[in-house]
C-alpha cells in the first residue's frame, strides 16, 4: 500500500483518456444551471510538475500530453472534445510555454470547469478524497490556494467508504439532485477491482441517476479483464445506460535487438509499462460516444506508436 504516486504517471496516455472523458462529460452536465455535486474518490495530489522530479524520471508525460501539444486546439479539424481538453491544460500553463510545465489532475480540472465565468452562478460542490499522506498534504495545499471556501472539501479518507455518505447528493433549491463521481483507484491492491464494482453497485442503489466514471488499467490480470464486464452487468441490472472506451497506445518500437542484448548481458529486459486503459461511464451524456469517436483517433495519431495501437468506444443500446 502507498507505493503508488501519481506524479510519475500524470499526463500519460491513461490520464489523457480519463481526462478527455471527464471534461467532455462535465461540460455536458454544466449546460444545465442546476448545481452539481462532484466527487473524486481517489483524487491524487491535484496538480503535478512536468519539468522535473517524478515526471522526468518516468518520461510518461513526454510520451503522453507533450505529444498532444503539437495539435492546434483552434484548428476546426481538431475534435471538439480534444480541443476543449487541450485548452484547459493550456490554461494551467499560461505564458505560452510550448510544452506543458504543469499537468492538472482531476480535482483541479473539475474545479476549473465549475469556476469558469460561463458557468451560471450556482453552488457546485467538489468533494475530494486521498489516502496517501504526502499526496493528501499536497492536495490540501493546492486546494487552499484556490480560495474556494466550503465549495471544495478535502479529506484523508478512504474514498470508497466516503462515497456512501455523499449519495444521494443534497437537493438544490429547485429540487434537483445531480452528481458526478470519478472513481480512479491506483489498483495497487488486488481488492480495488472488487471494491470498484461494489462501490458502483451500492451507489446505483443510493442514487441511480448519478453519472459514474470509472478508470481501470488494461493489464494481463484476471481481475482487470473481468472488471468492465462486471460493470456492464451492474449498469444493465440497474437499467442504466453505459459507455465503455479504451485506448491502447501499442508497444514503443524497441531499439533493434535491445531485449536480446539485455538478456545476453544479464541486464534487466526493458519493460513496456502500461500500454492500455479503459473508462467506463454509467449514465453517460448524450453524444459522449460520438465525441470520443472523433477525439481518440486524433489522440492516437499524435501519440505516434505503431504495433497494437487502437481505441474502442462501445455504448449500451
Ligand atoms: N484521480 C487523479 C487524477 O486523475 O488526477 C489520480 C488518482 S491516482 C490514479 C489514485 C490515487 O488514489 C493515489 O493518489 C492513491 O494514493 C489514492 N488512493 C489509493 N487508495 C485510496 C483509497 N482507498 N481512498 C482514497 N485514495 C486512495
Amino acid at each position: 500500500m502507498f507505493s503508488y504516486r501519481h506524479a510519475f504517471h500524470a499526463g500519460n496516455h491513461a490520464d489523457v483518456l480519463k481526462h478527455i472523458t471527464l471534461v467532455a462529460t462535465l461540460r455536458h452536465l454544466m449546460r444545465k444551471d442546476a448545481p452539481l455535486t462532484l466527487i473524486d474518490t481517489h483524487a491524487g495530489a491535484g496538480i503535478y510538475r512536468l519539468d522535473g522530479g517524478a515526471a522526468q524520471t518516468s518520461g510518461e508525460a513526454l510520451a503522453g500530453i507533450a505529444r498532444l501539444q503539437a495539435i492546434d486546439a483552434a484548428d476546426p479539424a481538431t475534435a471538439p472534445a480534444l480541443a476543449d481538453y487541450l485548452r484547459l491544460i493550456a490554461s494551467f500553463n499560461a505564458g505560452g510555454a510550448a510544452v506543458a510545465r504543469v499537468y492538472p489532475g482531476s480535482p483541479l480540472l473539475m474545479h476549473a470547469l465549475m469556476s469558469e465565468p460561463a458557468r451560471p452562478p450556482v453552488h457546485d460542490r467538489l468533494r475530494l478524497f486521498e489516502l496517501h499522506p504526502t499526496d493528501a498534504q499536497a492536495l490540501e495545499a493546492h486546494v487552499a490556494q484556490l480560495n474556494a471556501g466550503r465549495q471544495v472539501g478535502v479529506a484523508r479518507q478512504d474514498g470508497f467508504e466516503a462515497l456512501k455518505a455523499l449519495l444521494p447528493p443534497p437537493a438544490s433549491a429547485g429540487g434537483s439532485r445531480r452528481a458526478l463521481v470519478l472513481i480512479d483507484p491506483s489498483y495497487e491492491i488486488k481488492s480495488d477491482y472488487a471494491r470498484v464494482a461494489a462501490a458502483l453497485q451500492d451507489s446505483l442503489k443510493r442514487f441511480a441517476t448519478g453519472v459514474y466514471l470509472i478508470w481501470y488499467p488494461i493489464i494481463p490480470r484476471p481481475e482487470a479483464h473481468a472488471l468492465p464486464r462486471r460493470l456492464k452487468t451492474l449498469a444493465n441490472q440497474a437499467g442504466r445506460g453505459w459507455l465503455h472506451a479504451t485506448l491502447s497506445i501499442g508497444a514503443a518500437p524497441l531499439a533493434a535487438g535491445s531485449a536480446a542484448s539485455a538478456r545476453a548481458t544479464g541486464q534487466p529486459v526493458p519493460r513496456p509499462g502500461l500500454l492500455a486503459s479503459g473508462m467506463f461511464v454509467v449514465n453517460p451524456p448524450h453524444r459522449l460516444d460520438t465525441g470520443l469517436q472523433e477525439a481518440l483517433p486524433q489522440v492516437l495519431h499524435a501519440l505516434g506508436r505503431e504495433r497494437g495501437r487502437g481505441f474502442t468506444v462501445e455504448a449500451s443500446g
